[in-house]
């Protein structure tokens, strides 16, 4: 079921939308070679609760940090470590969110640490500008699928592909709200959109193929071929002046 948000349920949802895109910005500012993943993720975390949050990621199906950390090859669901150690020319990919008053906000980005490599630029470049080319389809009276089409075409007209096993999502009073919002898809098909609508879409790219598998620790998310993979994510609502970013700061 879709729940429609009032204005004033936006307007609260937005307080914990800011403080997951500080958390968010705070971490990526951390990463850096020669830092673990445990480290930026504490920074995360200590935003959060600094801000009378709770970190939404935490203990969510016994997920154990505040902030999913994969980097290169990982796609998604990285487990934060102290022994991983970010290294010159990683690209690390920050996925957090916060719960606040009731409500979620969820987003994700990849950072670069150090210089990378120019393709490494380019997918995180086409995967960011990918995001916007969905928000901009995130019209009342479009369809899910105008979303999704929008990313999957400009990321494969760069020659990229499109996670398919991962999917943004509604998000609103939990992080996981229907409807699901894939990253490919067709114009004018799916759910129609509608004002009150909070999703978070959220582009999973990677530079070789869209195939993927599942690390052993139950989470970890890599390319099926190894090529790094990027994920940019946010929080957005749909309302009658068209799309609004929630997790902007
Ligand atoms: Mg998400």
């Amino acid at each position: 079921m879709i729940e429609l948000k009032t204005s004033s349920e936006l307007k609260q949802m937005m307080e914990a939308c800011k403080i997951a895109a500080g958390a968010l910005k705070a971490a990526g500012e951390a990463v850096k070679p020669g830092v673990s993943t445990a480290y930026v993720d504490s920074v995360a975390h200590e935003y959060i609760v600094k801000h009378g949050a709770v970190p939404t990621f935490l203990g969510y199906n016994g997920f154990p940090a505040a902030s999913c950390i994969s980097i290169n090859d990982e796609v998604i669901h990285g487990i934060p470590s102290k022994s991983r150690i970010i290294q010159e020319g990683d690209i690390v990919s920050v996925d957090t969110g916060a719960t606040f008053k009731g409500f979620v906000g969820d987003n994700a980005a990849t950072f670069a640490a150090g210089e990378i490599s120019p393709e490494a630029q380019r997918l995180c470049d086409a995967t960011r500008e990918s995001l916007y080319e969905g928000i901009k389809m995130a019209v009342a009276g479009n369809r899910i699928g105008d979303i999704g089409s929008a990313i999957q075409r400009y990321c494969e007209e760069r020659g990229f592909s499109v996670v398919r096993e991962f999917t943004g999502h509604g998000c609103g009073r939990v992080m996981h709200e229907d409807p699901s919002v894939p990253n490919y898809g067709t114009p004018g098909r799916g759910v129609r959109l509608q004002a009150g609508m909070t999703i978070a879409i959220e582009p999973m790219i990677n530079m070789g193929t869209a195939r993927i598998r599942q690390l052993p620790d139950g989470w970890t998310i890599k390319t099926g071929d190894g090529k790094p993979s990027a994920h940019f994510e946010h929080t957005i609502a749909i309302t009658s002046n068209g799309p609004v970013i929630l997790t902007q700061i």
